[in-house]
């Protein structure tokens, strides 16, 4: 059976990544994308597909209720996957105001608009899938164990705060009114198309341009990194076969201290310069061109305002009850990620341009 899906944030990073995995894997299904291209947004991620019959892309806000329901009714909507979200913790700092409307407002009319046209018209067969974040349940210290689905929320910033709020904003729409959810908090993605102001990116982008590699404090903060087709893998087995109401972490089992991650990507990216001339005269300014680490870039900035320490993911529920396991290797993940940015020189360097 094939499904009409409003992909959310379709033209952002996970988005479009999902939209890809998705079209690659459900060539019959309908995906109507509503994005609203923030800054953080590019509809030119998903050019291939736009002649299709089946793929629609809309120019809007999840805020935007008309919209909402005119696209539910005019597309017989019946999946729902938000990924739309103000997402990156640094800007939730400098100004939460489009945190508080898009991740908690926004979720908000998407479960109204799903509601009324789902259960007041008694479409049995939906499903709201909403996309979250390992952030929700807060920092980790080194020696605790990971976070499992039922630990306690404790969110640190504005960002995982609205998402917190969002979360529990799709709880209780399915044990207040049945409505058919499921939810999803990842861990730390990349891969392609990931916007270059996040930390993979950054640093090797900056490699290519020689510029420093900035490193918030000491660099010990522990993240845990799931490639982005691994997290679309996890979110494809809980809409085809998660259960109702419930809330399924996504992670890898690959935690890294930044100053390690950072340190990966510079090796990688020497290992790939001293096999390619063709690297050295494209990326001129980079040290690799001339022979140099790459590890000279790294810089120690100051931290960031309520620095989480550590995240970690304990993804036994989905592992064990839908058999899930990544599939990729970090250092496999991060030598494909490099090489992405390398052959898509003309994507970040027009993300650039258009943030300066
Ligand atoms: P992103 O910032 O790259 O993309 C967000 C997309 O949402 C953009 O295309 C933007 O234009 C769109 N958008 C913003 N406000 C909108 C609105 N009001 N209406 C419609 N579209 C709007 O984010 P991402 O990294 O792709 O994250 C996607 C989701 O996954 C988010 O919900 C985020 O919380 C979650 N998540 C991200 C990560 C990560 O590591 N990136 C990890 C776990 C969970």
């Amino acid at each position: 059976m094939s499904h009409n899906l409003l992909i959310t944030g379709g033209a952002g990073f996970i988005g479009t990544n999902f939209v890809h995995f998705w079209l690659e894997r459900h060539p019959r299904d309908r995906l109507i994308v509503l994005d609203a291209l923030t800054y953080a947004g590019n509809k030119g991620n998903l050019d291939i597909f736009l002649g299709r019959e089946n793929v629609v892309f809309v120019n809007g806000s999840i805020c935007d209720q008309g919209l909402v329901e005119r696209l539910f009714t005019e597309y017989k909507i019946d999946r729902v996957v938000n990924f739309a979200a103000e997402s990156h913790v640094d800007r939730s700092i400098a100004g939460p105001d489009d945190f508080v409307n898009t991740n908690i407002l926004g979720t908000y009319i998407l479960l109204k608009v799903a509601k009324i046209n789902w259960l007041d018209n008694s479409v049995c067969n939906h499903l709201f899938h909403h996309i979250s974040t390992d952030e929700v349940y807060g920092s980790l210290q080194p020696e605790d164990a990971a976070f499992t689905e039922s630990h306690q929320y404790a969110p640190n910033s504005p960002y995982s705060a609205t998402k917190a709020a969002s979360d529990h904003l799709v709880r209780s729409y399915n044990r207040t009114y049945g409505l058919k959810v499921t939810t999803s908090n990842c861990s730390n993605n990349y891969g392609a198309f990931q916007f270059p102001e996040k930390l993979i990116p950054l640093c090797l982008i900056n490699i290519l341009e020689g510029k420093q590699l900035p490193i918030y404090g000491d660099g010990s903060q522990i993240r845990d990194w799931l490639h982005v087709r691994d997290h679309c893998r996890g979110i494809e087995l809980i809409i085809e076969k998660g259960t109702i109401g419930q809330t399924y972490n996504i992670g890898g089992d690959n935690e890294w201290k930044n100053i390690d991650v950072v340190t990966l990507i510079c090796n990688t990216m020497n290992d790939l310069f001293k096999a390619s001339r063709k690297l050295k005269t494209s990326f001129p300014q980079s040290p690799c061109a001339r022979d140099e680490d790459a590890k000279s870039l790294i810089t120690y900035v100051e931290d960031r305002l309520g620095h989480d320490i550590r995240y970690a993911i304990d993804a036994t529920k989905i592992k064990s009850e839908l058999n899930y396991s990544p599939a990729m290797t970090f250092e496999g993940g991060i030598k494909d990620t490099v090489e992405w940015y390398l052959k898509n020189k003309a994507w970040w360097t027009s993300i650039k341009e258009r943030s300066n």
